[in-house]
C-alpha cells in the first residue's frame, strides 16, 4: 500500500480571504508544470480567526511554504518562527518559507518590484517618487532604500499613513524620505528619475482612472512604473508613454514575486516568461 507522501506532491499555496480565483495560482502552477516540479500551489480560503490553525496545518503537513494576502500580511507574523530582514523592517509578510521546520516570514512585494525595476535601471543614488503609502508603497519604499536609492518622496492623500512610511525610511534605512500630502494635482518634481504608482488607482474594473498629476515636470526618459497588474497597460502608463517616459507594468512585479517565492520554496529559478504568458492570457 502506498504511503501518503508517495502520492502527495510538495505543497505550497495562498492563504487569502475571500478566496476568489487568483491569477497567482495559475501563474505559479504554470511554472511548476513547465519545470516539471513535483509541487502544487493551492488557493485556500482562510478567515482571520482561523489563520493560526491554517499555519499550524501547513506546518503539520510539511508545506514548503505559502503566500498570504490581505488581511493576513501582518497578523500572520504572530504564528511564525522568525522574519527575514526586509520583512522585519516593513512589518508585513506575504511569503512564508519552511526552513527545516521553522517558518520564516519574507516580504516579496517590494523585492518583486525592485527585481523588475533592475531590468531597466541601476538604483544607486536615484531620486524616486512613490505615489501612495499603503502596503505596496511601504514595501517598495523599504526595498528601494535597501537597494541604495538616495531619496524617496512619498505622495499620499492621508497624512498619517504617509508620515508613517517616511519615518520608517528615515529611521531604519540610509535613504532620505519626505512627504507631500496629495491634495489636487501633484506636480512631479523635475529631478525625478523614477516615478511609481503604488496606489490602487486604475485597478480593474476602474480602468480609466489614473493618479491626479501635473505632468509638466516629468522629463521624457524618466522611468514610470505601475503596481497595477490588471490591466497591465494602465491609463497611468499610457499617459507616461505618451510623454516619452520608459514604462514598467505591474505584471513584472507580480511575476518576480512568483520567481522569488518559488526559488525560496524549491531552490529552482523558474523562467519568468512562462508566467508572463499565463498572466497575459488571463488579463487579455
Ligand atoms: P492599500 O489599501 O494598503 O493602499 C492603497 C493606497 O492607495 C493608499 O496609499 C491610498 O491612499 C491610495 N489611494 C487609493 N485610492 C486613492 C485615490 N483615489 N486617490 C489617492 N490615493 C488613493 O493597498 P496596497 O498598498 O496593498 O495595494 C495597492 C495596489 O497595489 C493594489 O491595487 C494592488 O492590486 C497592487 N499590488 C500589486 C502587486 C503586484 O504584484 N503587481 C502586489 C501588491 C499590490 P490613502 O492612504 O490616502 O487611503
Amino acid at each position: 500500500m502506498s504511503k501518503a507522501h508517495n502520492f502527495l506532491s510538495q505543497l505550497t499555496g495562498l492563504f487569502a480571504m475571500p478566496c476568489a480565483q487568483n491569477p497567482t495560482v495559475a501563474m505559479v502552477e504554470a511554472a511548476y508544470r513547465h519545470h516539471g516540479l513535483d509541487a502544487r500551489y493551492i488557493n485556500c480560503e482562510v478567515s482571520p480567526e482561523n489563520l493560526g490553525d491554517a499555519v499550524r496545518g501547513a506546518r503539520a503537513m510539511g508545506w514548503l511554504g505559502f503566500n498570504c494576502s490581505k488581511p493576513h500580511k501582518v497578523s500572520v507574523i504572530a504564528h511564525l518562527d522568525g522574519l527575514a530582514e526586509s520583512a522585519a523592517v516593513i512589518g508585513a509578510v506575504n511569503c512564508v518559507v519552511n526552513r527545516a521546520g521553522r517558518l520564516i516570514g519574507e516580504n516579496t512585494d517590494g523585492k518583486g518590484f525592485i527585481a523588475s525595476l533592475r531590468t531597466v535601471a541601476d538604483l544607486a543614488g536615484k531620486r524616486i517618487v512613490v505615489l501612495g503609502a499603503g502596503g505596496a508603497a511601504r514595501a517598495i519604499a523599504v526595498e528601494a532604500a535597501m537597494a541604495g536609492v538616495a531619496s524617496i518622496t512619498i505622495v499620499n492623500r492621508s497624512r498619517a499613513r504617509g508620515e508613517e512610511v517616511v519615518a520608517l525610511i528615515n529611521d531604519k534605512t540610509q535613504a532620505r524620505a519626505d512627504l507631500v500630502v496629495w491634495n489636487g494635482a501633484f506636480r512631479v518634481p523635475e529631478d525625478t528619475e523614477i516615478l511609481v504608482n503604488a496606489t490602487s488607482i486604475g485597478l480593474f474594473p476602474d480602468v480609466d482612472a489614473k493618479p491626479e498629476l501635473d505632468w509638466h515636470g516629468l522629463r521624457p526618459g524618466v522611468i514610470v512604473a505601475d503596481v497595477i497588474a490588471n490591466p497591465p497597460h494602465s491609463a497611468f502608463l499610457r499617459a507616461a508613454a505618451a510623454r516619452g517616459c520608459r514604462t514598467l507594468d505591474g505584471l513584472g512585479m507580480l511575476i518576480n514575486q512568483g520567481v522569488i517565492g518559488i526559488a525560496l520554496w524549491t531552490g529552482v529559478d523558474v523562467d519568468p516568461s512562462v508566467m508572463r504568458r499565463k498572466l497575459e492570457e488571463l488579463f487579455g
